[in-house]
C-alpha cells in the first residue's frame, strides 16, 4: 500500500502531453487558453470621452464660469470630429472620440447651453485628462494581455472580441471511456432481479468528468469473466483514459489483472492508503492510460476527484486541477481507526468565524443517499483515530461546490 502522495507522485510522472485545437473563440468557455491572446490594436484606439458633457481646452476653463462657442457635437460612432480652436466647446457623447486640440471633458450637468444652442456655459474648470480614457491606456498593440494557460471565461472571450481572434487555441479535451463491471450490476432502465442492483457509478462518473468539461463514452457492462472484460477493456484502450469501475477488489482484482497482463497493461500501482477506496488501480499501455477504481459508489466517486481528476484536469491544461482545499472548524467530534487517510461526507457553511464543518452521518461506501447532502469531504488524518470539536482541519470542496 502506497501514500496518496506516493500515488500522486506517480501519476503526475505518467501524464501525457496535452494537446491543442482551435475553436471559436465564442465556444471557449472553462477551456484553457494554449496561446497568448496579444493586442492587435490600441485600447481604447482613440481618446474617449468617458462622461457626456463638453470637450474643451482646460486652460480655457481654468477661471469657469466661462462661455465658450460650440462647435458642433461629437457622437461615439460618428466620425471623428475635426480640431478644436481656442474658445470653443463640442458637445461630446460617451465613447466619442475627443477631437484633437481638446484635453479634457467637462460633464454636462455644469454646462448649460444658450437658449440658440450657439454657446455654452462651463460653469467649474476641468484639469487636463478628465473624462477621457486616452488612446492606449488599458493595452497597446502587441501587449500580451492574457497568457497562456488561462481559463476562458466570460472576461476573456470579451477580449478576444475585441481584439478580433475568430479563433481560440485551446487544451483539447482527452477522450475517456467508463466501463463497468459485476455480474450484479443492471441498467437503470431494467428491473434488477433479488441478487442484483443497477448500474449507478457509471453516470456518477460520467457527471463528474462533465464537470471537467469531458463527454465520455459509456462502453457498458462487462461481466466477471476475462473474455467479456478483454473486448471491453481493449475497446476502451482506443482512448486516451479508460476508467474501469469495480471488479479490482480481492479476488475480483484477479480477473482484470489477469487481462492487463495479457493485453500489456502495465498497472503502476494497486492499493493506496485512502479511505475508502484502497483498491485503486493506476495502469498504463504506451501512452493509454487506465483507472481502476473500487464499486462502492462513494470510493468509486472520491477516488476519481483525487487521483483521475489530477491527471485529467492536466491533460486538459488546467494547471491545478485538485479539488480546493479550506481550513474549518469542526462542529463535532469525528472517529476513525487510524491507518488511512479518511475523505469523510461534510457540510460546510460560511460563518463570521471562518467555515464551519458538519461531519455528515453515512453507513459505508456505498451510502450515497447519506453523502448526496454534502458539499465538502473533511480529510481526516491517517494517524490520528479522533477529531475534536472546536478544531481546525482541512476540507476539500466537492467539485460543484458553488452551486450546491
Ligand atoms: P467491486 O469493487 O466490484 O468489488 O464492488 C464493490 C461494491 O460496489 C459491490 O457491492 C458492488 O455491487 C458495488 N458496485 C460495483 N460496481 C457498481 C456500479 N457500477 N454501480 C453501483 N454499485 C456498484
Ligand atoms: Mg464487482
Amino acid at each position: 500500500m502506497i501514500s496518496i502522495e506516493e500515488a500522486l507522485e506517480i501519476l503526475l510522472r505518467n501524464i501525457p502531453a496535452p494537446k491543442t485545437e482551435r475553436i471559436p473563440f465564442y465556444k471557449s468557455l472553462g477551456r484553457v487558453l494554449a496561446e497568448d491572446i496579444v493586442a492587435t490594436s490600441d485600447i481604447p484606439p482613440f481618446n474617449r470621452a468617458t462622461m457626456d458633457g463638453f470637450a474643451v481646452r482646460s486652460a480655457d476653463v481654468q477661471n469657469a464660469p466661462v462661455e465658450l462657442i460650440l462647435g458642433g457635437e461629437a457622437r461615439a460612432g460618428g466620425g471623428i470630429h475635426e480640431r478644436l480652436r481656442p474658445g470653443e466647446a463640442i458637445y461630446i457623447m460617451t465613447g466619442a472620440p475627443v477631437p484633437d486640440g481638446a484635453d479634457a471633458v467637462q460633464i454636462v450637468e455644469v454646462c448649460p447651453v444658450s437658449p440658440c444652442e450657439s454657446k455654452v456655459t462651463v460653469m467649474e474648470p476641468v484639469a487636463p485628462g478628465d473624462n477621457i480614457a486616452p488612446k492606449g491606456r488599458e493595452a497597446m498593440s502587441g501587449d500580451v494581455i492574457i497568457k497562456a494557460g488561462r481559463v476562458a471565461g466570460p472576461a476573456e472571450i470579451a477580449l478576444m472580441a475585441t481584439f478580433g481572434y475568430a479563433e481560440a487555441r485551446v487544451y483539447a479535451k482527452p477522450s475517456v471511456a467508463i466501463l463497468s463491471t459485476g455480474d450484479e450490476l443492471v441498467e437503470f432502465d431494467e428491473t434488477p432481479r433479488a441478487d442484483q442492483i443497477r448500474n449507478s457509478n457509471a453516470y456518477c462518473l460520467a457527471a463528474q468528468l462533465k464537470l471537467l468539461g469531458i463527454e465520455a463514452d459509456y462502453l457498458g457492462i462487462a461481466r466477471d469473466e476475462k473474455e467479456d472484460l478483454r473486448g471491453k477493456i481493449l475497446a476502451g484502450l482506443e482512448r486516451d483514459v479508460l476508467i474501469i469501475t469495480g471488479g479490482v477488489s480481492m479476488g475480483e482484482y484477479d480477473f482484470v489483472r489477469d487481462v492487463f497482463e495479457e493485453l500489456g497493461v502495465e498497472i503502476l500501482f494497486s492499493k493506496v492508503a485512502i479511505k475508502p477506496g484502497k483498491p485503486t488501480v493506476f495502469a498504463r499501455k504506451g501512452n493509454r492510460l487506465v483507472f481502476g477504481l473500487p464499486g462502492n459508489p462513494l470510493s468509486s466517486m472520491i477516488t476519481f476527484e483525487c487521483f483521475a481528476r489530477p491527471v485529467l484536469g492536466r491533460m486538459c491544461g488546467i494547471k491545478r486541477p485538485e479539488l480546493k482545499r479550506v481550513q474549518g472548524v469542526l462542529l463535532e467530534d469525528v472517529r476513525q481507526t487510524p491507518g488511512r487517510t479518511a475523505f469523510l461526507p461534510a457540510r460546510i457553511e460560511w460563518t463570521s468565524n471562518g467555515w464551519s464543518v458538519r461531519p455528515i452521518s453515512w453507513k459505508n461506501s456505498a451510502d450515497m443517499i447519506g453523502f448526496s447532502g454534502a458539499n465538502a469531504t473533511l480529510i481526516f488524518p491517517g494517524e490520528l483515530a479522533m477529531l475534536s470539536r472546536g478544531e481546525t482541519v482541512e476540507i476539500m470542496l466537492l467539485p460543484d461546490f458553488f452551486a450546491r
